[in-house]
């Protein structure tokens, strides 16, 4: 059994383990590694012996401009013990990874996250649908327990929150009262942003226009709100940053002819990341959920951002995915 818990209830969880094991979810974003990157910190400032890690636990070069993602270790280096693991941004358990060695081995484990698809899970869980990163959720928890939020824990937060809401385009009043107390804490904006939204190298320039040319529009698709479609094949995988590939989705985004962008990166051979977009606009202002997509393909997210794995040649998965995007 779950228990749903708010931020002083998640403080009072923390407040109960000396060994606490700080895991994200696999193929970590800046939200996942910034929420756990701070989590880490202030529980290490409280004497706690914190083990951050993710599956495989590999930090991406982009994403190691968050402070704290240099204590990250290798998922098979931390010891299963009977503390507490949290995790972080993980919208289910698969999303964890290998995991059950020390889920096992826990006596308790927190669940701090923002994804409405999360089917619930851990002894105890924070889950906060209309939070705009997990990484605002921890700062509540911290700021509840009465933890030290210095100036690099408040540069991991403001990590996931400035990427969580697309550079606080969308998130409401919330994102921007969290980015206030953030800042005001001593959160570094300017260098981390640039790192993690702007920087590529000059050669993903060309690969990123050889890319583009063979997006695909599908005007009369989602009952004619129009899609738009680009597949990353293993072979350019292969040469290119992992996080040039995943900002990819924002070119789709962009799309005036599509309300929905659908990015297919095939990562490992025949197994491709899909990762799902939807805005409002046009006559019809509703927001297709591709939320529900992501979760009948066993994968889940947020109503205007989601995603799942498939496997197969591109033709079946975009067949399938094209059956469910009607
Ligand atoms: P992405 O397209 O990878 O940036 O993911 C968009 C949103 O969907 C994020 O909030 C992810 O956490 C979530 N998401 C992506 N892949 C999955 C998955 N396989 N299962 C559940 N949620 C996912
Ligand atoms: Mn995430
Ligand atoms: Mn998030």
């Amino acid at each position: 059994m779950t228990i749903r818990v708010d931020a002083a209830g998640a403080a009072d969880v923390l407040a109960r383990h000396r060994e606490v094991t700080v895991l994200c979810h696999i193929r970590p974003d800046a939200d996942a590694l910034g929420s756990s990157s701070g989590l880490a910190r202030a529980l290490r400032a409280r004497g706690v012996t914190v083990h951050h890690s993710f599956d495989p636990g590999v930090v991406p070069q982009t994403l190691g401009i968050i402070p704290g993602t240099d204590r990250v270790v290798p998922l098979a280096g931390v010891p299963a013990h009977d503390g507490l693991v949290v995790t972080l941004d993980c919208a289910s358990p698969d999303r964890v990874g290998r995991w059950d060695r020390l889920a096992d081995a826990a006596s308790e484990i927190l669940v701090i996250d923002h994804h409405g698809s999360n089917p619930g899970f851990g002894s105890h869980m924070l889950l906060d649908p209309a939070a705009a990163s997990t990484a605002s959720l921890v700062l509540d928890v911290l700021e509840a327990g009465g933890f030290d939020v210095d100036a690099e824990t408040a540069t991991s937060l403001y990590a996931g929150l400035v990427t969580d809401t697309g550079s606080f385009r969308w998130g409401g009043t919330g994102s921007h009262e969290t980015a206030r107390r953030l800042l005001s804490a001593g959160a570094e904006s300017t260098e981390l942003t640039f790192a993690l939204l702007d920087a590529h190298s000059f050669a993903w320039l060309r690969v990123l226009g050889e890319l583009l040319a063979t997006a695909r529009l599908d005007v009369d698709a989602v009952g004619g709100r129009g899609s738009v479609w680009l597949a990353v094949p293993h072979e350019v995988i292969l040469v290119a940053d992992e996080d040039d590939v995943e900002s990819l989705v924002s070119h789709l985004r962009g799309v005036r002819e599509a309300r929905v962008a659908v990015l297919l990166k095939e990562y490992l051979p025949g197994e491709w990341a899909v990762s799902l977009r939807s805005r409002a606009g046009g006559a019809a202002a509703d927001v297709v959920d591709v939320s529900a997509v992501a979760a009948a393909l066993g994968g889940g997210g947020h109503p205007s951002a989601a995603g799942c794995t498939m496997h197969g040649d591109l033709e079946s998965v975009s067949a399938r995915l094209r059956e469910l995007l009607r």
